[in-house]
């Protein structure tokens, strides 16, 4: 896609992940002029595995003709052969087998290793496009006032911008400046252990090689409380596992704190013993807690020259695979919004953004603790009865959106309700924006 003519707004994205990345090339290919600060100092492939509903892969798919969705397509798991064979815990029986759907080939779902897709997207935005990507730098402060926006990085220097995009992640600074608090997280109760690693040891056990001889594989196990998700990517040669389980600790999230395996070994006591036999390939695994935030009264600082997106805004479980897709359509919607309000309307343009997004950001974040309480509290009388009961669940209604389609054909009603107040009665008031922030020097 050719990038449209330019639009004289500048714009700043803080974080350089799905959210931030997509935020930028979106607003680079509607004619904004975009920079990206990133804290990170060089790209690596962090993470593990990620997924990306049809209403990701709807995005990804516009990118260089189909070209990124091609190369997403080549590092992801392919279960059109296999499907998802959903076990009971203890006896390891396949209590459903789900079939995949065939891709849609304008919206085909990417599931993968998180750093090497986000490498595509990196090299993308960077290389093929050419927007501004400074690594290594951790913005300290954000400001505003009516007229503009910015960013203070850790040398001192001041970055101005007709709006800042705070795509900053799970501890975003600058939800501190929109909210005029830190917004500290919850335990859910949950935690999640994690690990990736290549197939090796797995084809010289007799007891797991068959899930690394037969292409891409994905089996659940669904026990009390618990839930175990094991896939094979890469025609079978890469292995990632999931566990996610009870836990009350109350730290900060981050990816990157070391899980034990004997604390596995225990929850899987009693379970069916492949499960232990795939965990005990483990060379390392992380130890990720779960956290939860009630809805941010606002993603929209007082001016409205400042937003939130993706985890900074609305951090998802894993159990709805929608994280990163949500995050994506949030970086689509403001590109749009901004090339309809133009640089004159600015704020309005924040503002329609958030009312575009924000009940349909809240309706997906609940699948999440739908699908878990589904699995966690399993009925196996129910599932025996009618099997699809304990399916991993599709939803048209996230998948068939278009992201970008849905906030051309709704801007100019939404632009017309936050600019100048008026509700034709059925719409509910406007969301809020944040409190006046303190006055920065600039
Ligand atoms: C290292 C890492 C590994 C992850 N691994 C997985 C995974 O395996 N599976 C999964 O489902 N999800 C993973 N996630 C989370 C997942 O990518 C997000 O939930 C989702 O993609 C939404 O992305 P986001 O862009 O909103 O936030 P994020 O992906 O968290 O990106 C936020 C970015 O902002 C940057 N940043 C934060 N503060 C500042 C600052 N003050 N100045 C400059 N930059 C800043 C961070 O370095 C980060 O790159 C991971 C995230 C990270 C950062």
């Amino acid at each position: 896609m050719a990038a449209a003519p330019k639009t004289g707004v500048k714009v700043v994205v803080v974080g350089a992940g799905f959210g931030g990345l997509t935020a930028a090339i979106e607003c680079h290919l509607k004619g904004h002029d975009v920079e990206v600060y990133e804290n990170f100092p060089e790209l690596k492939t962090l993470g593990d595995i990620i997924s990306f509903g049809a209403n990701g892969g709807r995005i990804f798919n516009r990118w260089a003709s189909g070209a990124v969705a091609r190369r997403l397509r080549a590092l992801s798991i392919d279960l059109r052969g296999y499907g998802f064979r959903i076990h009971k815990y203890d006896t390891g029986e396949v209590v459903y087998h789900q079939i995949t759907p065939p891709d849609k080939p304008d919206a085909p779902v990417f599931n993968g290793h998180r750093g090497e897709l986000h490498q595509v997207v990196f090299n993308y935005a960077r290389d093929e496009l050419g927007i501004p990507i400074h690594l290594g730098q951790l913005v300290e402060e954000y400001f505003e006032d009516a007229e503009r926006a910015g960013i203070v990085l850790q040398s001192g220097e001041k970055v101005f911008a007709d709006i800042v995009i705070g795509a900053d992640g799970v501890r975003s600074k600058a939800r501190e400046l929109v909210l005029g608090y830190v917004d500290k997280p919850k335990s859910s109760g949950y935690a999640v252990w994690r690990a990736w690693f290549p197939n090796t040891d797995m084809i010289a056990d007799p007891r797991t090689k068959e899930f690394c001889e037969k292409g891409d594989t994905f089996n659940g196990w669904i026990g009390p409380d618990v839930h175990f998700l094991f896939s094979t990517i890469k025609n079978g040669s890469d292995c990632c596992w999931v566990l996610t389980h009870r836990d009350e600790h109350d730290i900060d999230e981050s990816w990157s704190f070391p899980g034990k395996l004997e604390d596995v070994y225990k929850v899987l006591e009693g379970w069916d013993p492949v499960c232990r036999a795939i965990v005990e390939k483990t060379p390392a695994l992380v130890d990720w807690k779960l956290v939860y935030r009630d809805p941010l009264p606002t993603w929209v600082s007082h001016h409205a020259r400042i937003l939130l997106l993706g985890d900074a805004a609305h951090p998802f479980l894993p159990t709805s695979a929608q994280g990163a897709t949500q995050a994506m359509e949030d970086g689509v919607t403001i590109a749009v919004c901004l090339q309809r309000g133009g640089r004159e309307n600015v704020p309005a343009a924040v503002r329609a953004y958030q009312e575009i997004r924000y009940d349909r950001v809240r309706a997906v974040q609940k699948t999440g603790e739908t699908t878990r309480d589904r699995w966690h509290k399993t009925d196996w009388a129910k599932v025996a009865e009618d099997p699809a009961s304990i399916a991993f669940r599709r939803e048209d209604w996230i998948h068939d959106h278009d992201a970008e389609g849905h906030a051309g054909d709704v801007f100019d009603d939404v632009f017309k309700r936050v600019t100048t107040g008026a509700s034709d009665g059925r719409a509910a008031p406007l969301l809020p924006v944040g409190p006046a922030p303190p006055a920065v020097a600039v």
